[in-house]
């Protein structure tokens, strides 16, 4: 008997008339004779909601309120497909992530998981054969005894998680398009639908900046070797389409040399001049980043003429963006550099494919395209199978559009 995982996100449980149609993908499932767990998010819009209304009550909220409060969404939704699957006759129940329980570790608004029982949820799928419908999002903390959240997009998380405890046969991930594209396919018409990716792209997508799935839920399925899909909840819930399988690269035949292209607007660069040519420098500026827990990505170093200073730039996402200023400004004597120079408004644009690692040249043709349309760069780092970089946020969706078109990405 296959056992799966049916996860539904926002826009798939948005109102009753779309939980009713996913109720419906969860029966096709059930009469095929499938035992089916389903990890719900909550209403599209509902967690910005209440995120707005956490921000209303303080500006310095605390933490852990905030996810008894943004943990609520995934209740309701979680009772009322549990409703809708009932009243067309499949026996169902919800699950808060506390009853699981899904226990993770105690940060507040970033918790990550760190167990799940999955034979007693398999104990549950038999012995009451009914349908197991669990809020996404949501866990306990076993330190704290109090509810957590795992960061915004968390439910894909809860769905591989929960796919992984259980060994289900496979992980669906119900969303609003129809599977994985070459890029955003709501920026670029012309992005095409890809049949497969395999793990270590989908992963480099979903960091450099495609939110279709949270990043740690690929990182998850990869580590847990779970078949995840990605398809439509939007189609007919009685002729579904197959989506895009996440996958080993061993199990792709045609391999392209550039699968993807992924972006981010939130990005904001920061230079410091001048910086003393030393040991430890480094370290100097990145561990009090560290510590104050912002994520610093893009570092490059140059290194100076006179080899007595050099200038190191970076980024940080721009939410960090004056909080690591402020830091590195406290800092300054420590680390000891002349300027700090700081520019938001600036997106990174990468393109992602492990075909990268038998070619050679990808990076030159990207350089070039880009500089024929006079989109400067600003900064550029590479990887066995991606490369990224950092333009000015006005130029973001031509230099989507050009690369796209350069790699042979663009449908025919
Ligand atoms: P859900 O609410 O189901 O979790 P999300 O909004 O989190 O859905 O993710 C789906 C969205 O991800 C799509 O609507 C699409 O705009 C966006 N997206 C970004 N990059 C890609 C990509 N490469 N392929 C498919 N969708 C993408
Ligand atoms: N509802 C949560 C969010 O909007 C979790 C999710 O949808 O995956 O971030
Ligand atoms: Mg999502």
């Amino acid at each position: 008997m296959a056992r799966l995982v049916m996860k539904f996100g926002g826009t798939s449980v948005a109102g009753m008339d779309r939980i009713r149609n996913a109720a419906r993908h969860v029966k096709r499932e059930v009469d095929a004779g499938a035992q089916v767990a389903v990890v719900v998010s909550a209403m599209a819009g509902k967690t910005d909601e209440l995120v707005a209304l956490c921000r209303d009550a303080s500006p310095h909220f605390d933490r852990r309120e905030y996810d008894s409060v943004v943990a609520s969404g995934e209740q309701v939704t979680a009772g009322l497909l549990a409703i809708a699957l009932q009243s067309i006759g499949v026996a169902a129940r919800s699950w808060q992530g506390w009853q699981i329980p899904i226990l993770t570790t105690q940060t507040p608004g970033a918790a990550r998981i760190s167990g799940i029982d999955g034979e007693r949820i398999v104990a549950n799928l038999v012995a009451r054969n009914e349908v197991a419908v669990i809020a996404g999002f949501q866990g306990l903390s076993k330190g704290t005894g109090r509810v957590t959240t795992l960061g915004r997009g968390g439910s894909d998380t809860s769905a591989v998680a929960v796919a992984a405890a259980i060994k289900a046969d496979r992980c669906d991930i119900y969303t609003d398009v129809d599977g994985i594209y070459t890029t955003d396919p709501r920026v670029v018409p012309k992005a095409r639908r890809l049949d497969r990716v395999a793990y270590e792209e989908m992963l480099e997508m979903a960091s450099l900046g495609a939110k279709v799935m949270q990043v740690r839920s690929v990182e998850l399925a990869m580590l847990k070797k779970v078949k995840t899909v990605v398809r439509s909840s939007f189609e007919n819930p009685d002729s579904p389409r197959s989506g895009t399988l996440i996958c080993d690269e061993e199990d792709i035949v045609e391999q392209q040399v550039v699968t993807g292209i992924a972006f981010s607007r939130d990005e904001a660069q920061i230079t410091l001049r001048r910086v003393a040519d030393r040991p430890g420098v480094a370290a100097a500026i990145f561990s009090p980043l560290a510590e104050a827990g912002i994520n610093v990505d893009m570092i490059v170093q140059v290194a100076s003429d006179d080899t007595v200073t050099t200038d190191i730039t970076f980024t940080v996402g721009s939410g960090d963006f004056d909080r690591a200023k402020a830091i590195l400004e406290k800092t300054k004597a420590q680390i000891g550099y002349a300027a700090l120079q700081g520019a938001g408004g600036v997106a990174k644009v990468s393109a992602i494919g492990i075909g990268m690692r038998s070619h050679s040249g990808v990076a030159a043709i990207a350089f070039q395209a880009l500089s024929e349309k006079g989109i400067n760069i600003r900064a550029i780092t590479t990887s066995e199978i991606k490369i990224s970089v950092l333009i000015d946020t006005a130029y973001t969706e031509l230099a989507v559009r050009t690369l796209h078109a350069i790699y042979g990405l663009d449908e025919a």
